[in-house]
């Protein structure tokens, strides 16, 4: 991200933090998502992990991806629908959700309020999957996934 030194203290105000760049979640156009931006809370050399802050605004939704790194997610506000593997599950602040290797998972906002999310990743990674037709086949078999795929 930076050359620069990291300051040690970066203060919250209003889900920003000091120092750190509002982003777009991914390249325009790499994949689909809608209404969702990135702040990379840690990214340092010396570290084997980055801690990234993502917000799904209301109607929104993250890339249906997999890849075979994992995600360590805390739930920041608001809530989600959240889909893992053949599970879907309600989420809300605090809540924790662990996403193991290649495994389908997307996060849809619930509600009105935005949803924010602590999402923690290897610093060095694959490039996560999209689905093809065949596997959106496999994932619309189980009624809760074919119902969360059609919100
Ligand atoms: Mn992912």
């Amino acid at each position: 991200m930076t050359d620069k030194p990291i300051d040690p203290f970066r203060a919250f105000a209003g889900f920003r933090w000091d120092g750190v760049t509002l982003m777009p979640y991914k390249e325009e156009g790499a994949a689909p998502f809608k209404s969702v931006t990135r702040q990379v809370l840690f990214h340092d050399p010396d570290l084997k992990c980055e801690l990234r802050y993502f917000e799904v605004a209301p109607g929104g939704h993250s890339t249906l991806e997999r890849h075979e790194h994992v995600h360590g997610v805390m739930i920041l506000r608001g809530a989600a629908e959240v889909l893992v593997g053949s599970e879907v599950r309600p989420v809300k602040a605090f809540d924790l959700v662990h996403i193991p290797p290649l495994t389908w998972h997307q996060f849809r906002t619930t509600g009105s309020e935005p949803m924010g999310f602590l999402c923690m990743v290897n610093a060095e990674r694959d490039r996560p999957q999209l689905p093809n037709d065949a596997d959106l086949a496999e994932m619309r078999a189980h009624p809760a996934v074919a119902a969360f795929l059609a919100t």
